[in-house]
């Protein structure tokens, strides 16, 4: 469960990127999180797996407080929340499976990790992964000679091989041709639907978080002002999200 209470974030240069933010969300959902560019999406979803600090309120994900963790308790929790970037992160000269088998590194002890000594059954797991994003026969293939669409499969392949509790993805079709959006999204649903996983999604094209997501969380100027099911986002209720009009919740 994720449970954020009085979440508010201020950055050190005075931006205040998220305010009094109070919500709860439970295990095995999926959750589409909306917004104008700069409404605090991001900061949300860092601040879920502790790349972002909260500076006043709590976050606790799984019964941990994540604000509270540094150093290893740190790495050990971000083990069990996969991120997928905008912009893939992946190690380029290396191959997909290789990719792939970084999600297993918080499993192994650091020595074998920079030795690179997997498992068998690391790398039967990556295998078995990247089949399921639909990238069978890509294993030895250097990520720069794969499309971008194929790049983002990977990305995702490489957090389910974390076996996460949690999956955050922020705005993953971004960087990709629009039509790709539904075979990313499709891809999270199917994995949250099968696995069970809370999967959560930063989408600024509306029509598509209504598609795929129950709920729907709005932020407007990094305060909360929608959280609802998808089908209660009426197209006057999002023009008010988008333009502000909204009181926080
Ligand atoms: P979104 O994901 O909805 O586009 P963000 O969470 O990225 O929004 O940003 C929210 C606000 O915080 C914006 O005003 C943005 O410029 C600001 N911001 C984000 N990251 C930082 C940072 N590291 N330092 C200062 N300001 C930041």
């Amino acid at each position: 469960m994720i449970e954020a209470k009085g979440l508010g974030v201020v950055f050190p240069n005075g931006t205040e990127a998220l305010q009094d933010i109070n919500v709860t969300i439970d295990d095995g959902e999926f959750v589409a999180v909306i917004g104008l560019s700069g409404a605090g999406k991001s900061t949300f979803l860092r601040t879920l797996n502790g790349l972002v600090r909260p500076t006043s309120g709590s976050v606790r994900v799984g019964g941990v407080e994540v604000g509270n963790l540094s150093g290893r308790s740190l790495s050990r929790f971000r083990r069990t929340v996969g991120f997928i970037f905008q912009q893939f992160n992946l190690v380029t000269r290396l191959t997909a499976l290789e990719n792939v088998l970084h999600g297993r590194l918080g499993y192994l002890p650091t020595w074998r990790g920079l030795l690179g000594l997997y498992g068998e059954g690391d790398y039967e797991l990556a295998a078995g992964y990247l089949r399921e994003v639909g990238l069978s026969g890509k294993e030895n293939v250097r990520v720069d000679n794969l499309s971008g669409g194929q790049q983002q499969r990977v990305a995702i392949a490489r957090a389910m091989a974390q076996q996460p509790q949690l999956v955050l993805a922020d705005e993953p079709m971004a960087s990709l041709d629009p039509r790709l959006s539904d075979v990313i999204l499709g891809l999270l649903k199917s994995y949250n639907e099968a696995r069970g996983v809370t999967v959560l999604v930063n989408i600024h094209v509306l029509e598509l978080a209504r598609r795929y997501a129950r709920r729907v969380l709005a932020f407007n100027q990094g305060r909360l002002v929608f959280d609802g099911p998808a089908e209660s986002l009426t197209d006057e209720l999002a023009e008010r999200i988008y333009a502000g009009s909204l009181e926080a919740l």
